[in-house]
């Protein structure tokens, strides 16, 4: 009697049955984070939306509750990348999926109709106007529909930084689908933007699931741009050869030129805007999925949905548009969950610039208010003096965060001294100045160095008051005060003017106060540095060196075999799966089936040759 209950599939709960296709299917030996809650919540058959952060393991959330229920799973999906590069992933390991988009020809669109109304289909990716068509609508009504999942669900959301109008029409999904669940993801959205989410998308009565933002594996950085910063950029891609990067600018002529400037110094780089035709950028695209060492020079048109997991650093050459918009950014470094880095380059400017499109936007002054709330967030997180990591997940609404521990800051902390006196003498010459020169020409009054000065600014009381200080710390400390919104820049096209910033403020400094202190310059940046330099090294030993060669025989083995089928090495084994391969060295298909990442369908098809290579190396 005992062993026929042990037996009996029925006693299985329907949460242990997806621990059974995550295991067999996906190769992963457990749930991570929230998943098991958001598929319980699924397989409920109620709606649910969960906010998990980027390599967070969102999609099997979707994945596994529409494979179990009755009928095919409708994942909406923002972009053909993605989307491809999931359907790909969910074929290779076994799982009936297929995708409906605008690349798919006539006979392809039928075979995979065929197959969804013969019911052989588990999931089906579309782009939200994909779905929305009458046509598909007039059909997918009359199937039995598992669930429907919508990825990057901020997308909907205009306060969000991916606003995309089609998204709005998914709305309609609840009255067109009673009684399908429907589960909003997304990796990023603060509450404002969740209950955008959950009000677009007729999500009111859904659970919520959010995740930590913790991403342990990535450390953070960010400099100070200092004069050229293309130059700094090929210093930092150039300490890091033999793996990939994405680096972000923020303009199309910035991408082109930094990407030639890189290509100059042998870095494999290709640039991708949406300025380059549709062939050239899915060509670029396809390029760098499929390398395993390819530096991208991007703007923001790269990147939602770009699942490349062995991304090792992502740069940003120009400054984000906000802290939701950096940790997706900079998210998409270390998805596979091995150690990455996020690099970021700011400057006064790019906060003057960010001001500037903010009041140039058609938009309610609550909206405008709101936007510009957000870039002071961003550069006090980017110029602050305490743990990035720790700035980020606050700014998301955690409670509780310990400082990461690994970030420039926490590693080196900055020493600040104060800076009052002087930041009133900066203030008082830029009142005086009235707004006229730019920050160069301040910190040469400041000195009683201006060329060429008119009598006028010589008689000035201002004028050679600041001798007792050094041109760069001058120009410091007009960046902090720029920073802190005490000094305002005109970016005046390019050449930008410096002004007195909000007058409360400014005032509360002269009478002494609000303090002002500025970090001490040079040592700290360069204890930095050789501390970045450390944890590079041991990152490499992370595998450790015995383990090389058969690592290398089974990159090697995976690139030939992507290239035989087409597909992106990444989709047949993971970075982290090949580690583990190395590291154990499986002599059967049993210690095979152990590591994480191989799962039946996988073990079925490259067992054998992956062992082979593990014997021969
Ligand atoms: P995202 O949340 O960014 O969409 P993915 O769904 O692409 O994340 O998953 C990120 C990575 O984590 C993938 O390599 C996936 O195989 C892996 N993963 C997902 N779930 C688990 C799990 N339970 N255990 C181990 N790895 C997992
Ligand atoms: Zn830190």
């Amino acid at each position: 009697m005992l062993w026929a209950m042990l037996d009996s599939p029925t006693l299985e709960s329907p949460l242990e049955t997806a621990a059974g296709i995550l295991r067999r299917t996906f190769g992963h030996a457990a749930f991570r984070g929230l998943q098991a809650e958001v598929i319980a919540e699924v397989l409920a058959g109620r709606h649910a939306m969960a906010v998990l952060p980027t390599g967070g393991g969102k999609s099997v959330c979707f994945q596994i509750p529409a494979m179990m229920r009755p009928g095919v799973g409708l994942v909406v999906s923002p972009l053909i990348a993605l989307m491809a590069d999931q359907v790909e992933g969910l074929v290779q390991s076994g799982v009936a999926a297929a995708r409906l988009d605008s690349d798919a020809t006539l006979d392809e669109r039928s075979a995979i109709w065929r197959r969804l109304e013969a019911g052989e289909l588990d999931l089906l990716y579309l782009s939200p106007e994909g779905l929305m068509q009458p046509t598909t609508l007039d059909r997918l009504v009359h199937q039995k529909i598992a669930l429907i999942a919508i990825d990057e669900a901020h997308c909907v959301s205009q306060w969000g930084h991916d606003f995309r109008p089609e998204y709005r029409m998914l709305g309609r999904l609840a009255e067109l689908f009673p009684g399908v669940p429907r589960l909003a993801v997304t990796a990023t959205a603060d509450a404002r933007t969740r209950e955008d989410i959950r009000g677009e998308l007729q999500l009111e009565e859904a659970r919520e699931f959010v995740a930590s933002f913790a991403r342990p594996e990535l450390r953070l950085s960010a400099e100070r741009k200092q004069g050229r910063s293309d130059r700094r950029v090929i210093e930092l891609v150039k300490a890091r050869p033999n793996r990939s990067g994405v680096i972000y600018s923020g303009s199309r002529d910035g991408t082109d030129r930094l990407a030639e400037a890189l290509k100059a110094e042998g870095v494999p780089a290709v640039a991708y805007h949406a300025g380059l035709d549709r062939r050239t950028r899915n060509e670029r695209l396809m390029h760098f999925l499929n390398a395993e060492e390819a530096v991208m020079v991007a703007t923001i048109a790269f990147g939602m949905g770009v699942d490349k997991p062995d991304v090792r650093y992502v740069i940003h050459a120009d400054p984000p548009a906000s802290v939701e918009a950096y940790w997706q950014e900079i998210g998409r470094a270390g998805r596979d969950g091995e150690p990455a880095e996020g690099i970021t380059l700011y400057g006064s400017s790019d906060m003057a610039w960010a001001f500037r499109r903010i009041e140039g936007r058609e938009v309610s002054d609550t909206v405008r208010q709101g936007q510009g709330r957000k870039v002071r967030q961003l550069y006090a997180m980017l110029d602050g003096m305490a743990c990035r990591a720790a700035a980020v997940r606050r700014y998301f609404g955690e409670e509780g965060v310990q400082a990461c521990g690994q970030c420039d800051l926490c590693l080196a902390p900055p020493e600040s001294t104060d800076a009052t006196v002087a930041a009133q003498k900066a203030l008082a010459a830029a009142q005086r100045l009235g707004g006229r020169v730019g920050r160069g020409r301040l910190a040469d009054h400041l000195l009683g160095k201006t060329k060429d000065v008119s009598a006028t600014e010589s008689a000035l009381s201002t004028w050679g008051i600041g001798k007792e200080l050094s041109p760069t710390v001058w120009r410091d400390l007009i960046d902090q005060l720029l920073f802190e919104g005490l000094l305002r820049e005109d970016p005046n096209d390019g050449r930008p003017l410096i002004g007195l910033g909000d007058a409360e403020a400014v005032r509360a400094v002269y009478r002494g106060e609000r303090a002002i202190s500025i970090r001490k310059p040079a040592e700290g940046a360069a204890v930095g540095s050789r501390q970045r330099r450390a944890r590079r090294g041991s990152e490499q030993a992370s595998l450790a060196p015995e383990h090389h060669t058969l690592f290398d025989a089974l990159r090697a083995w995976r690139r030939n075999t992507a290239a035989e089928q087409g597909v992106p090495p990444y989709v047949i084994f993971h970075d982290r799966t090949l580690g583990e391969i190395a590291s154990f060295r499986p002599a059967t298909l049993n210690d095979l089936a152990g590591i994480g990442g191989v799962g039946q369908a996988k073990l079925d098809h490259y067992g054998l040759a992956v062992l082979k290579v593990v014997r021969e190396n």
